[in-house]
């Protein structure tokens, strides 16, 4: 399966792993808009890579 991962590089945690079958891109960006919008607010340094699990 294949996830989507957003990481904060500021607090170095994994702030959510998201299937990409249910998660689009645009669900994605709205989950940083909402959800973890704290994180960038603050200026962290969020991303998204992939992440693969079995
Ligand atoms: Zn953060």
């Amino acid at each position: 399966m294949e996830f989507r991962e957003v990481y904060c590089n500021n607090c170095k945690k994994v702030l959510g792993r998201y299937n990409i079958k249910f998660y689009t891109e645009d669900k994605i960006s709205d989950l940083l808009k909402t959800t973890h919008v704290k994180h960038v607010r603050n200026g962290h340094q969020v991303s998204i890579r992939k992440f693969l699990k079995n």
